[in-house]
């Protein structure tokens, strides 16, 4: 077992740490609370050519692998931008696959290169507010017209989608009972979200502020032929490819908010003095960072394990998923360790870490919640009846 840092890894992770330092925690939190798209960062990210790593070189982009993805969206998670910042630039790092593995030749030279400059926009629209977690069951509906497809229905949840462009959109192309298998009758489009036929309503929430979330009400959305990704009635296959890697890479962003938490944990308690001494002095203080230090060195190592399978086409179901429960408990616990080691301090907004704590919390839930990656294990690693 060989565990010395890759030499690239670490020029990656020094470039985008020095990128980072220019978007302190200040600015999220003015994002955060001003709910603006961070555009100067989203820039910086393109201009610093980050944007479409793993597209093709090819067509522009960086050709790397999830592994280097992971690095770049750690580092700028961990830098204290959080997931306000991972959000505002994954899709253009990570969120191709499916054009990348399943589109079109024609579709890919249109595309991706804009992927790579940070001009194309796009959001990821798969749920759905009455099929939640269960995305068989959606039924947003794209019915056959000539030349293309008419889609109604509605999102809930979708990121981004106020500076989108396009996005891609899981439909059903067949009602579900009449597949041979549920996840059979899907399609996925690469849609434009043209605001005539897309009603976008921004969902308040509890953190994550800098990125909009939302609900998409589509309405006779025209999409053409050219714009089916992948094979009419394979969507479910053609976003199944990219899940392994998309929990390797979430996960990444939930330990770099683990990260940003403890450092600034350590300093307060270092600082803080209390009866005469630094607060880090008590063991009820120390071991609070002490723990989450070990359980976020723990997380990584199974992350690291299932970035590598991830990249050399491993099967790594088991290793993704356990990652990113790992990584998203490992974060959380070290955000509400920052957050209390701050007293009353971290329930204010000056030490940033009440900001890491609530976008930490979200990463128990998606992009895929813990509950679903425990059915997961359950069924496919212990081998017990499926439950969902
Ligand atoms: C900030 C934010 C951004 C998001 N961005 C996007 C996006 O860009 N695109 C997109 O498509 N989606 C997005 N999502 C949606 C996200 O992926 C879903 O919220 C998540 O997958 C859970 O679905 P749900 O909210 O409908 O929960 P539900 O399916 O309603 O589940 C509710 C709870 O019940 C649990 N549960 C359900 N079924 C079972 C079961 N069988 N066994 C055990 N527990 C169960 C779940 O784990 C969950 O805790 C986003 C969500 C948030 C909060």
């Amino acid at each position: 077992m060989d565990y010395t840092p890759d030499p690239t890894h670490e020029d990656i992770r020094k470039a985008v740490e020095q990128l980072c330092r220019r978007f302190p925690d200040e600015y999220w939190m003015k994002h955060d609370d001003s709910h603006e798209f961070p555009w100067e960062f989203y820039n910086a990210v393109a201009e610093g050519g980050w944007l479409g790593l793993t597209v093709p070189e090819e067509y522009g982009g960086g050709g790397l692998g999830v592994t280097e993805a992971a690095v770049v969206e750690r580092a700028i998670s961990a830098s204290g931008a959080g997931m306000g910042g991972c959000s505002a630039v994954h899709i253009g790092i990570f969120g191709f696959e499916p054009i990348i593995g399943h589109g079109s030749e024609e579709m890919k030279r249109k595309y991706l290169p804009r992927v790579v400059t940070g001009d194309l926009h796009t959001s990821f629209a798969v749920t759905e507010p009455d099929a939640g977690t269960d995305t068989t069951n959606i039924s947003t509906f794209a019915t056959k017209v000539d030349g293309g497809w008419r889609v109604s229905g509605k999102k809930v949840w979708i990121t981004k989608a106020q500076e989108a462009e396009k996005m891609l959109l899981l439909c059903r192309t067949s009602p579900r009972e009449e597949g041979a298998k549920r996840t059979a009758g899907m399609t996925l489009l690469f849609a434009d979200v043209d605001r005539d036929h897309v009603q976008i309503r921004e969902i308040p929430k509890m953190g994550r502020n800098a990125v909009d979330t939302n609900e998409l009400f589509i309405d006779d959305l025209f999409v053409a032929d050219d714009d089916v990704v992948g094979e009419v009635g394979h969507g479910f296959r053609t976003i199944l490819g990219g899940l392994n890697a998309e929990r390797v890479i979430s996960a990444n962003a939930a330990l770099g908010i683990g990260e940003a938490a403890l450092r600034r944990g350590v300093r307060y308690a270092n600082e803080r003095e209390v009866f005469g001494r630094p607060i880090g002095q008590n063991q009820g203080i120390a071991f609070q960072l002490a723990e989450a230090r070990i359980k976020l060195d723990a997380a990584q190592a199974v992350l690291d394990k299932a970035a590598w399978m991830v990249d050399q086409g491993l099967p790594c179901g088991r290793e993704a998923n356990a990652a990113k429960y790992l990584c998203a408990e490992a974060g959380f616990f070290a955000a509400d360790a920052a957050l209390q080691v701050h007293g009353g301090f971290g329930f204010g907004k000056e030490f940033h870490v009440e900001r890491y704590f609530r976008e930490a919390r979200l990463m128990r839930i998606a992009p895929i919640s813990q509950e679903m990656v425990l059915n997961y294990t359950a069924e496919h690693v212990l081998g017990l009846p499926r439950n969902y």
